[in-house]
């Protein structure tokens, strides 16, 4: 792992449950987090604030070009014993939008469930609920991206009526209420507010909608932010964080 990563991103302690048991870390991945403790605990898990200024931080380096957490082999002994995420990602399937690299991110720190058009679904509700629930992860990024492919489909099916192949239409119906509450508005640029609505909607899902998710949001274990890639930039516009 590279020194800046190692200082800027401690591994957070906290209990790792899986099930009934709690697995305690190995001398291995406490050398690597830098801790002297046998036990990771909650109370040392990083602040929903911290989360998120160190992603901004880790955009900010993206957006200039570097890219610092790419010493593979440091970190896989460590990992290979358990993962301690700090924040889960929601994120579009396309090939340009890799989290990672868009918040700068050493593997194990990031949780991410990535489907075209970033909708929230049933499988990708319950592995935020694993991640909320037993790995402790206090913030959840829903990351929209400029030109989305599947939100232009979407805009496009609405706005013409054009009929999709395949399976296409049912990736397509997951986005059908934020493309019509962003064309309702009439937007200079149906498809940009269509994506950002997208964003929206699926942060209003996750905190209200009945889960393990909205219930850690109401106890105020986890914070959900939302932000729009610009693939021109590499900028991250945050929102709700
Ligand atoms: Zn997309």
């Amino acid at each position: 792992m590279c020194q800046e990563c190692r200082t800027r991103s401690p591994l957070s302690r906290r209990t790792f449950l899986w099930g009934a048991t709690s697995i305690a870390l190995s001398a291995s991945a406490l050398s690597w987090a830098g801790q002297a403790a046998a036990t990771i605990t909650p109370s040392t898990a990083p602040s929903p604030d911290q989360v998120m200024k160190d992603l901004a931080a880790g955009n900010a380096r993206h957006v200039r070009g570097v890219q610092t957490c790419t010493d593979f082999l440091a970190n896989r002994a460590a990992l290979a014993e358990g993962q301690h995420p700090v924040a889960i990602v929601l994120a579009c399937a396309d090939s340009r939008v890799a989290p990672e690299y868009v918040f700068d991110q050493a593997p194990g720190r990031l949780f991410i469930i990535r489907v075209a058009g970033n909708f929230v679904d049933e499988e990708g509700l319950a592995s935020m609920e694993y991640a909320v629930e037993h790995l402790g992860v206090p913030v959840i990024v829903v990351l929209g991206h400029s030109s989305c492919g599947a939100l232009t489909a979407a805009v496009a099916v609405e706005q013409k009526h054009e009929t999709l192949p395949g399976h296409l239409p049912a990736l397509v119906e997951h986005l059908g209420v934020p493309v019509r509450t962003a064309l309702a508005a009439a937007p200079a640029d149906p498809v940009a507010a269509a994506i950002r609505q997208n964003v929206v909607y699926s942060m209003e899902r996750l905190a209200k909608e009945r889960s393990l998710v909205s219930s850690a949001v109401s106890e105020g274990k986890v914070r959900i932010a939302g932000g729009v890639y610009d693939l021109a930039t590499g900028d991250v516009a945050f929102m709700g964080s």
